[in-house]
């Protein structure tokens, strides 16, 4: 593991059921240390947001059935019970978790709107579908999943 707990070495899993992909999202999460961003890769309906229900729930931060695509409110905040963030973000359980979707942000002024980078003033976990979209200038270390379609319900993700 590497700082951040985020795994040095690409590595990837094939998961057979949603419900497979939310178990491994929430023991990903387990690693992870606020200030972090985790770019989300993949196709429509590859599993970014069924994925981001595990890592919310295994941050601690909501329940996974409360965690809902934020395809038309852009982005979502879980855990935010008022800034009781853990001094220095020493530990991603008590994190402020962002969950936000660029698909259908169409411009760099709309996304420039979004203010995601005043987020980065505190530590939190920011999870991201669609980044690629757009450059966002991001000071906090980053992860990449990456989703692919393996045929029925079988989804390969891939850390790296
Ligand atoms: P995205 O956010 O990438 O567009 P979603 O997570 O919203 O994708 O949708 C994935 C869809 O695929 C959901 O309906 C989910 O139930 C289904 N699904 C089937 N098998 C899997 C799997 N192995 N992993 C993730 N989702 C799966
Ligand atoms: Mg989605």
């Amino acid at each position: 593991m590497g700082e951040n707990g985020i795994a040095r070495d690409t590595k990837s899993v094939v998961t057979r059921s949603a419900e497979e992909t939310i178990a491994w999202g929430r023991e990903f999460a387990r690693g992870l240390r606020a200030p972090l961003l985790v770019l989300l890769t993949g196709d429509l309906g590859s599993g970014k947001t069924t994925l981001t229900k595990g890592i919310v729930a295994g941050l601690g931060a909501a329940d996974e059935e409360d965690v809902t695509s934020p395809t038309f409110t852009l982005v979502h905040v879980y855990g935010d019970d008022g800034g009781h963030v853990s001094a220095g973000g020493s530990s991603a359980a008590k994190s402020v978790v962002y969950h936000g979707d660029l698909y259908r942000i169409e411009s760099f002024h709309d996304f420039e709107t979004l203010g995601l980078e005043d987020a980065f003033a505190r530590p939190a976990v920011m999870i991201l579908e669609w980044s690629e979209k757009f450059p966002l200038q991001a000071p906090w270390p980053q992860v990449r999943l990456k989703l692919e379609h393996m045929g029925g319900d079988s989804r390969r993700i891939t850390v790296g």
